[in-house]
């Protein structure tokens, strides 16, 4: 492998928004940026080859469910997760703690880390913050996230103040251990996440700790919990400006089209969600005019496009009829199409702000965009 470790250019800044280039090791990520979601090695009803074909540079693996199912020693021994899914590009994993919180059982949670049963089998697991650097480590990541916990947002203000401190000793134990696996930290990155939920105060002390310990990015942890786009914008409105403006920032979690925009705007470079992806699925597709629901009868004769102003391979070749067909009949080839739409939106979408920003007119493409996205209930 060539390249550097990681290395962050800003090209070009408008407004907070900003665009540039990270440049790993498996190759350049483009920022803003946007990564759909594998989570068990696989990111649903797409070839690795087809997720490429949409303009991702990156996707992000859980390391909870990985670790389950089949084993971050197995992926190891299977020579890592570019090897074992075909995805020779970055990936980004996260650290196992959000999901350890909302998927598993009877958890137990300590300084040390957090015990837990498996929602697969019921058995019996520990994530410390070593834990967590020693599964990314085996699965082979390219930007490992430190193991923090995520609480509510509507959780007391003495509780979540307690829980960001923990967070932050757990981040300097997975700087440590991180940096103690010598020849994947050779060629790995490993970013840092911010906690505090709607505390500015928090976020503040937070943002300080972690830029005090050194990351090679940093993630605003602890929204897309619920609280609302209005409550994580105010958050956005001054998180992002406390973290290095050297560094990528990533909003985990997030989101809908219209988070995104909003969030670029406030200076985040990264996202993860598996809104594209899920949606695929169920039937529900991304445009430029907002989402509309292949189910509803009124698709039934309709032989225009997903979306009129889409170039990827499912608009160019099928109709809405068609796909409203397949949904309607619970045909898998109907998620495959719609999921591959919705990835090849989200990346356009993501192509659009980068342009925009560069071009120094980021304002006109977002009230261009909400003019023209429009919520239909759908
Ligand atoms: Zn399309």
């Amino acid at each position: 492998m060539t390249g550097p470790r990681f290395s962050f250019t800003l090209h070009a800044t408008d407004g907070k928004a900003r665009t540039g280039t990270i440049a790993m090791q498996r190759g350049e990520i483009r920022t803003p940026a946007f990564m759909p979601v594998g989570t068990a090695a696989t990111v649903k009803a797409m070839k690795p080859e087809a997720v490429r074909g949409t303009g991702a540079d990156i996707i992000l693996g859980n390391t909870y469910h990985l670790m389950l199912r089949p084993g971050a020693e197995r992926v190891a021994r299977l020579g890592g997760l570019h090897q074992f899914m075909n995805w020779p590009r970055p990936i980004l994993t996260d650290s196992g703690g959000y999901q350890v919180m909302s998927l598993s059982e009877l958890r137990k949670l300590t300084e040390q880390g957090v015990e837990f049963r498996s929602h697969l089998d019921g058995s019996k697991h520990m994530i410390t913050p070593e834990r967590s650097m020693e599964i990314q480590r085996l699965l082979g990541s390219d930007i490992v996230m430190a193991f923090d916990e995520c609480p509510r947002a509507d959780r007391p203000r003495d509780e979540i103040a307690a829980s960001m401190e923990l967070s932050m000793r757990w981040a300097k134990r997975s700087r440590e251990g991180f940096d103690s696996g010598q020849e994947h930290a050779s060629g790995a990155a490993l970013f840092g996440i911010q906690q505090g939920a709607l505390h500015e105060d928090l976020r503040r002390i937070s943002a300080e700790k972690l830029t005090d310990i050194g990351f090679d990015g940093y993630a605003v942890g602890g929204l897309a919990v619920g609280e609302g786009q209005e409550a994580m914008f105010g958050v956005l409105d001054y998180a992002p400006d406390m973290l290095p403006k050297d560094r990528p920032r990533y909003l985990m979690g997030v989101g809908k089209p219209d988070d995104l925009v909003g969030a670029v705007e406030r200076g985040i470079d990264m996202f993860d969600c598996v809104l594209p992806t899920r949606s695929g699925r169920n039937g529900q597709a991304f445009t430029w005019n907002g989402p509309l629901n292949l189910r509803n009868a009124r698709f039934a004769e309709d032989t225009g496009p997903l979306d009129d102003r889409c170039q990827c391979p499912v608009c160019t070749t099928y109709s809405r009829a068609y796909i409203h067909h397949l949904v309607k009949s619970g045909e898998m080839l109907g998620a495959m199409l719609v999921t591959e739409h919705n990835l090849s939106f989200y990346q356009a979408l993501m192509q659009g702000m980068r342009d925009a920003i560069a071009g120094g007119r980021f304002a006109s493409f977002a009230s261009d965009f909400r003019r023209d996205y429009v919520h239909r209930g759908a």
